[in-house]
């Protein structure tokens, strides 16, 4: 009989691990340990490709339970599986043969400063020219996917290993609410060479529809899953204090369970047909997202008026995990996701198959 896959016996050993992470907040260093308990556990290969729905289901779940147990982790971990899955996608043999071995950990740095970063030929080479912002896990990850300009303006993904260039990483900046423990500071690329073989894909694969925009459903799921570690945590304290005999709190928390198990049906639908390779699944993960965080930010509040100042202590989970989703809800262009979403809605009802009446 076959054992079971990769995805299934990575979420089993995640359930008690999640567990004891969501009990305990820890510190807000790099999560190290963490990462290195997700690599023994199969996390850093379990998702590259994901044959089938069952596959997408089980990577749904993975990212919401790291997400609510640790939303750093869950954002390095999300950039992990983003730039694994690209370079299956894109890659030659021996590239994806290298993320196969899952003996790094990847991420993936788009966002940059003005006026952005560059990559030249030199003779059987590539240089590098400029600097990435926003690098989770700048000095801490074993290798980055980056995008970087051709001479003929073309984006071009590179995976650069940077174990040997840590001192490049610059996390002075790094002085945030929440998301502290993501390290995602600034790194210096300049006069970096690589060979050919870093070079991933031809240019302007990274940003190829459907899977670029569809592929926001991985950090809305992480982002779901701290809201409703959140909702879970008023759960707790509802128990604990008598305060669930009180109707106005039972209608606060009902409002955060349809909240978030409405963002899940959204987040899911997405899922499954961005990895399925399907347009709709555009306009679905733009409203999702601006769902997810409507959800969210609902809980957040939620959470701070059902236990009142006891969620604002250092030691409390609810705000450590309000701090950290308060920013990773930041995330690209939200106004203008909302608004494509909207427009394509406009045109015809995105859901299901069912017309307008
Ligand atoms: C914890 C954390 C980790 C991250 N890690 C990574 C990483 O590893 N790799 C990476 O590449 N990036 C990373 N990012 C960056 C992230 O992907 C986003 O780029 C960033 O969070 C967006 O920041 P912003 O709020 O300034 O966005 P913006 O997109 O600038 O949005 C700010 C506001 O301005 C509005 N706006 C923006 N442009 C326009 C316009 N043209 N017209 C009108 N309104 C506009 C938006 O709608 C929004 O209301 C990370 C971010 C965080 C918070």
């Amino acid at each position: 009989m076959n054992g079971p896959t990769p995805p299934d016996s990575f979420l089993r050993a995640l359930g008690p691990l999640a567990r004891a992470w969501d009990a305990a907040n820890g510190d807000e260093a790099f999560p190290a340990e963490r990462l290195a308990a997700v690599a023994r556990a199969g996390g850093l290969t379990a998702f590259t490709r994901l044959p089938d729905e069952h596959a997408v289901r089980a990577l749904y779940a993975a990212l919401r339970r790291i997400g609510g147990a640790d939303l750093s982790l869950g954002r390095i971990w999300e950039g992990h599986v983003n730039a694994a899955q690209l370079v299956d996608a894109y890659g030659d043999a021996a590239q994806r043969a290298a993320v196969e071995a899952g003996s790094r950990v990847l991420g993936v740095w788009n966002t940059e400063p003005a006026p952005g970063m560059t990559i030249a030929r030199e003779g059987d080479v590539w240089r590098l020219s400029g600097a990435k912002s926003f690098a989770t896990g700048a000095g801490h990850i074993d290798a980055a996917l980056i995008t970087a300009r051709l001479p003929d303006g073309g984006k071009q993904m590179v995976v650069v290993d940077i174990r040997d260039h840590r001192e490049r990483a610059d996390n002075a900046g790094w002085r945030v609410r929440g998301m502290r423990g993501t390290r995602s500071g600034r790194f210096d690329f300049d006069g970096l060479v690589v060979a050919s073989e870093a070079l991933i894909g031809a240019p302007g694969d990274y940003e190829r529809e459907p899977r670029f925009s569809a592929g926001a459903w991985r950090f809305a799921a992480v982002q779901l899953g701290a809201a409703e570690a959140l909702v879970r945590h008023l759960r707790d304290h509802l128990v604990a204090s008598g305060k669930r005999e009180e109707p106005i709190q039972r209608a606060r928390f009902a409002g955060c369970v349809a909240a978030v198990r409405g963002a899940g049906a959204w987040v899911e639908r997405a899922a499954l047909r961005a990895e399925a390779g399907d347009a709709d699944a555009i306009p679905l993960t733009l409203m999702a997202r601006g769902v997810v965080e409507e959800a969210a930010l609902g809980v957040m509040e939620a959470a701070a008026r059902g236990v009142g100042t006891a969620a604002f202590f250092e030691d409390s989970r609810i705000d450590r995990i309000s701090r950290d989703l308060g920013l990773y809800l930041r995330q690209p262009v939200p106004d203008q996701a909302r608004d494509r979403a909207a427009a394509a809605w406009l045109e015809r009802d995105r859901w299901g198959d069912d017309p307008w009446w």
